[in-house]
């Protein structure tokens, strides 16, 4: 399944200085009275690190037991903060967010609507727009949830020739397995290393081990 990871918490601030000392100009008020921007000026202001306690440091997951929560919070509250500053304009807090697949750590891909409707690139004729690709297990599991048969539900016919299609890398307890269909016929070899898979895979796509 799709697990969402978010990191690079940040709050950007979008700055409308009116005066010299809204830039840390300071001590020039007898002198000066407004200050000029071209355009807007917004900055990123990163939160306090987690494990950063002022007097030990640590790593974040030692210090909160829900780093994403915490950071969130932190940033929330260092928005609310700027918020009532003049020269603040606006404030947004955001984040990077990864996502991978909970069996085989993989990044998360889906199949689009043109790869599921194209032979060359689903799984098979039951793929549907959404359908992971990283690993048999994902698949599985999305099928289950939806009600398609699962891969293998359709018998191998005609013979295995023609272009590889449906190619997949995906790891497993031993190494990594190359996966791909020809001729409605699935097939598959395990490589030791993920490189090895990966230059076996284009091997595959270019028209390799075709008998
Ligand atoms: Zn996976």
């Amino acid at each position: 399944m799709k697990q969402t990871y978010r990191d690079e918490w940040r709050v950007l601030v979008t700055i409308k200085p009116r005066r010299p000392a809204d830039l840390g100009l300071t001590g020039l008020d007898e002198l000066a009275e407004f200050v000029a921007v071209p355009g807007p000026i917004t900055v990123v202001v990163l939160p306090r690190r987690l494990g950063n306690l002022g007097f030990a440091s640590m790593s974040d997951s030692l210090a909160s037991r829900d780093v994403e929560g915490d950071y969130r919070r932190r940033c929330d509250e260092l928005a609310a903060e700027l918020r009532q500053r003049p020269q603040v304009d606006e404030v947004t807090v955001t984040c990077t967010e990864t996502h991978t697949c909970s069996h085989c750590g993989l990044r998360w891909e889906e199949l689009t609507a043109d790869e599921a409707a194209d032979p060359e690139s689903r799984l098979d004729e039951h793929s549907v727009e959404g359908e992971p690709v990283c690993c048999e297990a994902a698949i599985a599991e999305f099928r289950t949830e939806r009600g398609i048969p699962p891969e293998g539900a359709v018998e191998d016919s005609g013979e295995a020739t023609g272009p590889a299609t449906a190619i997949r890398v995906e790891p497993t307890d031993s190494g990594w397995r190359v996966r791909w269909r020809r001729g409605g016929r699935r097939r598959s070899k395990t490589l030791t290393t993920r490189r090895d898979a990966e230059q076996y895979a284009r091997y595959v796509a270019e028209g390799g081990e075709s008998s």
